[in-house]
């Protein structure tokens, strides 16, 4: 397990900061978030610092990914939020804060104001092709 010193997650799943928890596995720790989004806005984090999804290992991602549809049938259960958004914010441009990677799960609400969905934009004339491509063979090297 890895733990960061200065990481306010790692913090939490030491037990140094104090957290509302709702769910803790061997691998995983799920939370109130402080300032939610939305009531019922939890956190799940893995126990072992990576500072993003990229760096998780396959096997803790594939653990978190296993909590996803209880933690979203209990949080809507708990809400009556009929909806969520389950959201990673991965890197900075992308809105991470806290550099140790979680998933958020934020209950939707009719007429809410929470912005979303996104914005879109159009491929470039040569179309979509290049980059399909270029995703491939990244992928085709790992
Ligand atoms: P992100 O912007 O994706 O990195 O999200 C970080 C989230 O962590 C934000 O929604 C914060 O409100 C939340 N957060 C920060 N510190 C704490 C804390 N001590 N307890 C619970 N949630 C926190
Ligand atoms: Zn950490």
């Amino acid at each position: 397990m890895v733990s960061e010193p200065s990481c306010i997650f790692c913090k939490i799943v030491a037990g140094i900061i104090p957290s509302l928890k709702v769910l803790e596995t061997d691998h995983a720790l799920a939370f109130l978030d402080v300032n939610p989004v939305n009531l019922g806005h939890i956190l799940v984090v893995p126990k072992s610092h990576h500072a993003n999804l990229a760096e998780l290992s396959e096997a803790v991602a594939a653990h978190i990914g296993s909590l996803l549809p209880k933690l979203c049938r209990a949080v809507q259960s708990a809400t009556g939020a009929a909806a969520l958004n389950v959201v990673i914010n991965n890197g900075r441009d992308a809105g991470q804060t806290v550099d140790h990677g979680h998933w958020h799960l934020i209950p939707r609400y009719p007429g809410d104001a929470v912005h979303w969905p996104w914005t879109h934009v159009a491929y470039p004339p040569e179309g979509p092709d290049p980059l399909r491509e270029r995703i491939a063979s990244a992928l085709a090297s790992e």
